[in-house]
């Protein structure tokens, strides 16, 4: 997409309540709940608070919608395709909107709200286009017999999202379910609810079939577990933190076994070796653990930086940390907003304390900015050992760790000694080096050269305990398919 427009400030709320059959309800409780403003910490409104009734009749509806012989279950594949693709002209038509919807519930920053908005359109787009090639293959199995799959929709899937990056973990999630014909029952997190019940609106007007995205807001522990124990869904897929993937995975197992897909955390590894373009790195590494104020699954919050160069990247480091803009969110230059609650930005200040009371060397920030919503000073540690707290545990916050290493297999050992796995990097000029250490590492994307870059086309997931199975490009689909192997007698005689 273009250059973002002019944000609007304070944009109309205008969708607060439950989505089932393509109509805005009020919760069966009659509860509500407040999102509030990160910027503040002040409600922006309130907002109908889903629990398991409110699941239970989004499932009805969602069941409904996709008995044999509903419309949605008749509809030719290339017509979901087609209405993936309307879903995609009506967000593009209300980029702005939406983008500003998302800063003010959030606090992320405009620009990156509108960017991650053409980023969900391309993925919408990318798996509108994988409608219709959702094929199985034919099989030559002995004797007569014709054998052949059909992969076919799981049916009923739950999907719960955070509140890091709300449009695209809502888009993520139904895009490839639809692509592949089945319904889903979506519980935004209850920080970010309002972009999610806008997209209700859009999802009706593109022409989805009542029942066929179901959107319920709420907590995690009512509504989100109502969705993972649901004996009537066949398959949960969840984004968030480990300790709820482990959670979710139980529930999902005692229930029904219902298919589980899991997007966890992560601690992940970038390393500049001594070869690599200094300026580069420092600029990657410091955007590798700052975008999103941190609030980033992947982000590269363990920096290894080779000894010879260590002194000047630290201090290259700092100086680009303390350069960054921290403010209102809808400014164009700010680069930070403020973290997304109360509970996250004082978790992030203890984990910072942490640092300093475990002997690391705070180079900047390490402090809340200003008195009111949840800003933090973007924070560099320098000598960080790999048993500090900060070392281990994921920060979710605008917090650089740099550590010192001397040679190549050290670095893989050390990177790999966390029970997590999502993403990785390095930094240098030297293609062997950038060989072996892409081939050792536990991660599911590796980055040379760069970091964060995420496409629609290629698979997005985590090793160890930053979860199971993938999300986006082909791979994405196979969470959203049962195999069925049929094999037909083929008679010897026929009369
Ligand atoms: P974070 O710690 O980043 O807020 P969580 O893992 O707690 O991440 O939340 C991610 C999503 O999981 C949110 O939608 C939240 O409401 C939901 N959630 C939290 N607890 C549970 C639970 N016990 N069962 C199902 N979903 C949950």
């Amino acid at each position: 997409m273009a250059e973002a427009p002019e944000p609007i400030r304070n944009p109309e709320i205008k969708y607060t309540q439950i989505f089932i059959n393509n109509e805005y309800v009020k919760s069966e409780s009659g509860k509500t709940f407040k999102t509030l403003n990160p910027c503040t910490g002040e409600p922006i409104c309130e907002v109908q608070e889903g629990d398991k009734a409110d699941v239970d009749k989004a499932v009805a509806a969602a069941k409904a919608a996709f008995k044999r012989g509903s419309p949605w279950r008749r509809m030719d594949a290339s017509n979901r395709g087609l209405l993936l693709l309307k879903l995609c002209d009506l967000i593009e038509k209300e980029a702005t909107y939406l983008a500003s919807l998302e800063t003010l519930d959030c606090g992320k920053p405009y620009k990156a709200a509108y960017g991650e908005i053409g980023f969900s359109v391309n993925v919408l787009r990318y798996y509108a286009g994988w409608a219709d090639k959702i094929e199985g293959k034919t099989i030559p199995v002995d004797g007569d017999f014709f054998c052949y799959t059909r992969h076919e929709p799981v049916g009923l899937c739950g999907q719960i999202i955070p509140w890091n990056y709300p449009i695209p973990m809502f888009v993520w999630k139904i895009a490839p379910a639809l692509a592949c014909g089945n319904v889903c029952i979506i519980k935004p997190a209850e920080q970010t609810p309002l972009t999610a019940l806008y997209l209700g609106h859009l999802i009706k007007e593109a022409g989805f079939p009542p029942g066929v995205v179901n959107i319920v807001p709420g907590y995690g522990p009512t509504a989100g577990a109502a969705i993972s124990s649901h004996k009537d869904i066949n398959k949960v897929a969840f984004t968030g933190s480990t300790d709820i993937g482990q959670v979710v995975m139980e529930a999902a197992a005692k229930s029904n076994l219902k298919r589980c897909s899991l997007e966890l955390g992560g601690k992940s590894p970038n390393v500049i070796f001594a070869d690599a373009d200094i300026e580069l790195a420092v600029e990657e590494a410091h955007e590798a653990v700052m975008t999103n104020m941190g609030q980033c699954c992947v982000a590269g919050s363990r920096t290894y930086v080779q000894d010879t160069i260590y002194e000047e990247f630290v201090k290259k480091s700092a100086e680009r940390a303390k350069r960054r803009k921290v403010g209102d969110p809808f400014d164009a230059s700010t680069e930070n907003g403020p973290q997304i609650d109360e509970t996250q930005h004082n978790k992030i200040l203890a984990l910072i304390k942490s640092g300093q009371s475990e002997g690391a060397n705070l180079m900047c920030g390490g402090v809340r900015k200003g008195d009111k919503g949840y800003f933090v000073e973007p924070t560099v540690f320098a000598n960080v050992t790999d048993n500090m707290r900060i070392a281990k545990e994921e920060i979710f916050g605008p917090v650089q760790q740099i550590i010192k290493f001397h040679d190549m297999e050290e670095v893989i050992e050390r990177a790999n000694t966390t029970h997590y796995g999502l993403g990785a990097a390095i930094f240098t000029r030297d293609i062997n080096k950038a060989m072996t250490f892409t081939n050792s590492v536990d991660a599911g994307t590796v980055w040379v050269n760069s970091y964060n870059n995420v496409f629609p086309q290629s698979p997005f997931g985590g090793f160890k305990m930053s979860g199971i199975g993938r999300e986006l490009g082909e791979y994405g689909l196979q969470e959203y398919t049962e195999i069925k192997n049929v094999l037909i007698k083929i008679p010897q005689k026929n009369s």
